[in-house]
């Protein structure tokens, strides 16, 4: 059985404005802004404001909110940088992947021939901060 949510979680910091981030969209249900260590151009995070720690435990009605959310920054990523398409992650528990234990979805525009970075390098605060403002812009339009 997974632990239980830890509300120190740093996405959950994020949530509460204790820790910044590029921020790219927020509504009562979500909130999205750029990975810090980003493994494409444009990589960006989509979180539910429940406090989940993944997919298995958000309950259903905020999962489908969510995931309508990270339709919308999907496309307005497609439409910000023009991509080829568009891969989703999201990781349940360290077995799976995930690092850090608040649900979150992964939005990564992609491009034909171009495989994802590695893991695990900072990206220049710059550039995801112009990122950010063009996926708002995108989602504006
Ligand atoms: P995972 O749990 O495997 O999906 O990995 C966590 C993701 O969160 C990684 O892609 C990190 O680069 C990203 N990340 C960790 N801390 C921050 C932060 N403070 N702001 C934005 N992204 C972060």
């Amino acid at each position: 059985m997974a632990p239980a949510y830890d509300p120190n979680n740093i996405f959950a910091r994020i949530l509460r404005g204790e820790l910044p981030c590029h921020k790219i969209y927020e509504d009562d249900v979500a909130l999205a802004f750029m990975d810090i260590m980003p493994r494409a151009e444009g990589h960006c995070l989509v979180i539910p404001r429940e406090p989940a720690r993944g997919l298995l435990d958000i309950s259903p009605a905020a999962l489908s909110q969510l995931i309508q959310r990270v339709q919308t920054l999907a496309k307005a990523a497609q439409k910000a940088f023009d991509c080829d398409g568009i891969t989703l992650h999201q990781f349940n528990e360290s077995a799976g992947g995930q690092v850090v234990f608040h649900l979150h979805f992964h939005i990564l525009p992609r491009w034909d021939g171009v495989a994802l970075r590695p893991p695990g390098t900072m990206g220049d605060p710059e550039k995801l901060k112009a990122q950010a403002e063009k996926i708002r812009a995108a989602l504006e339009a």
